[in-house]
């Protein structure tokens, strides 16, 4: 099996990678057209179509409180639960800090 597939869009030959899969179809079975083809095809579409996001928002009420929810598990799950005692924070912002005059603004 080839490591390249030709773009229907631009006719490039490309990496696989660049061919997002079509999962309903199989791992194997890849898009026809390439990740800058398809973009490019996406921004112009919305560019065309400006108010169908909000649009389809205000009709779909129960599938984004599904999505933001999904999203909150998500964050949920990728902090870790064990304290952090003892150690000192990852990013030091002391230094970055240490310029700035937090007293400024409240001259009497
Ligand atoms: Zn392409």
């Amino acid at each position: 099996m080839s490591d390249t597939k030709m773009c229907d869009g631009c006719l490039r030959t490309l990496p696989l990678d660049e061919f997002p899969t079509r999962k309903h179809r199989g791992p194997h079975s890849r898009v026809s057209r390439c990740r800058t083809c398809r973009n490019r095809a996406s921004a112009i579409w919305r560019s065309l179509n400006p108010d169908y996001q909000r649009e389809w928002v205000a009709r779909n009420p129960l599938k984004v409180a599904g999505y933001l929810r999904a999203q909150a598990a998500r964050l949920e799950a990728s902090v870790t639960e064990e304290p952090i005692v003892g150690t000192k924070p990852h990013v030091d912002i002391a230094p970055a800090c240490a310029d700035l005059d937090l007293n400024k603004g409240s001259k009497q």
